[in-house]
């Protein structure tokens, strides 16, 4: 039996239990959600104050578009931009030339191309422009972090009455100040009065976790997020928002105990909270059932509820590489359709009402069809 048979096997015992009519009412919705996707791109369409960023974003979606895009731009961010020694940025420029996007206008593929040729002759004149020329072209999606900047970002984003959600970039922390500077960064974040929303993860915050000391590793990231959740907890009620991001499924059992011990301190009783679920993860269903149940606990303790964030994964090649390196079967559902099944399958256990006594649900991605399904 192949992998996806067994996955299909197993998803049709887990739906047993699912009434009939319930299912037919759920194939109905589907219905239902395609026409609030048609709504929704239509008002999309009309709304003239997407105009704005419209060069930027275009130029970025013809990026995207090539085959190589995708690589050339993650290579161009990690390698080249975050890359503070200028001649290893430079040598990296030099090999990304070959990836460069095809779908570019001939002008933009012409500077990339000069810049890779030139980038180990001239470096100290390529790098700060290629720099500068990234931060035109994402300028609209990344934020200067630093206090001036980032305010004014704020106001600006939020003056329409929309609420941000930060997240500060550089998580792939390498050593324990790294590791300080990003916790000390985020605390930073939440003190200021304009941010009521920071996201965070475990990895980013503690540089020494090792599997093979559980316990300790959980004790030793608790005790590095204990001050960021007692600070946001001292705020007033609701004014701040903590969310514990899922990175990889190593990460999984960690996080949740880490975020339900943070919850359990006496000091952050009146704290809401949330934390991030990956559908691809056949695991998903009984780790939300799991957090579930802890927020109803809490609430009925006279505690704050908790949010749970349900996306379907980002890192699925980062899975596949550890598990074709361990030669393990991969910790993720066995395909995009077994992921989008489960993703529905999580939505449909958490949007009743019985289940969200003590939970608040975000459902997040950039699939309408989906979120259309849920909002639905
Ligand atoms: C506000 C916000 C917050 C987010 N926070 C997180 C986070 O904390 N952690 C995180 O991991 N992601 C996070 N994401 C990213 C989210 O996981 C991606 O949006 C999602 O991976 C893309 O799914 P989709 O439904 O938007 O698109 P779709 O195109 O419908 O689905 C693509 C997804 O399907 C899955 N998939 C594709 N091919 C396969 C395959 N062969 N086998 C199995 N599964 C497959 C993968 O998860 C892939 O990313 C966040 C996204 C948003 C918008």
């Amino acid at each position: 039996m192949n992998t996806d048979n067994t996955q299909n096997a197993q998803n049709a015992q887990a739906d047993s239990t699912v009434d009939p009519t319930e299912i037919a009412g759920l194939a109905d919705l589907a219905d239902k959600a395609t026409a609030k996707v048609v709504t929704w791109l239509t008002a999309a369409r009309s709304d003239t104050t997407r105009g704005k960023n419209t060069g930027a974003a275009k130029r970025l979606a013809a990026v995207l578009s090539d085959p190589n895009g995708l690589d050339f731009t993650v290579g161009f961010v990690d390698r080249v931009i975050r890359t503070e020694d200028r001649d290893a940025a430079a040598k990296a420029l030099a090999d990304l030339g070959d990836l460069t996007p095809k779908t570019l206008s001939w002008l933009d593929q012409a500077q990339i191309r000069a810049g890779s040729a030139l980038a180990t002759t001239i470096p100290q004149i390529v790098i700060p422009t290629a720099k500068s020329r990234i931060r035109q072209m994402v300028g609209h999606m990344i934020v200067d972090a630093n206090d001036r900047p980032l305010g004014k970002a704020v106001a600006e984003l939020t003056a329409g009455g929309q609420r941000l959600n930060i997240n500060l970039l550089g998580e792939a922390v390498l050593g324990e100040e790294e590791a300080d500077h990003h916790l000390a960064e985020t605390r930073r974040l939440v003190s200021r009065p304009d941010v009521d929303y920071v996201s965070i993860k475990a990895s980013s915050v503690a540089s020494q976790i090792n599997l093979w000391g559980y316990e300790e590793s959980v004790d030793y990231v608790v005790e590095r997020l204990t001050p960021l959740y007692i600070e946001a907890a001292k705020a007033p009620k609701g004014s701040k928002f903590i969310n514990l991001d899922m990175e990889e499924y190593h990460d999984l059992r960690l996080t949740i105990d880490v975020f339900k011990r943070l919850l359990s301190l006496p000091e952050t009783k009146d704290l809401e909270a949330g934390i991030v679920l990956q559908a691809y993860l056949p695991d998903a269903l009984g780790a939300l059932q799991e957090l579930s149940a802890f927020g109803a606990e809490r609430v009925a303790d006279g505690g704050a509820g908790i949010k749970v964030r349900l996306v379907k994964g980002a890192n699925l090649a980062m899975e596949t590489v550890h598990a074709e390196m361990q030669g393990w079967p991969n910790v993720t559902c066995a395909s995009k359709q077994a992921t989008d099944a489960n993703y529905k399958r999580v939505l449909h256990w958490a949007l009743h009402r019985e289940n969200l006594s003590g939970l608040r649900l975000g459902v997040a991605g950039h699939n309408l069809f989906d979120i259309a399904f849920a909002h639905t």
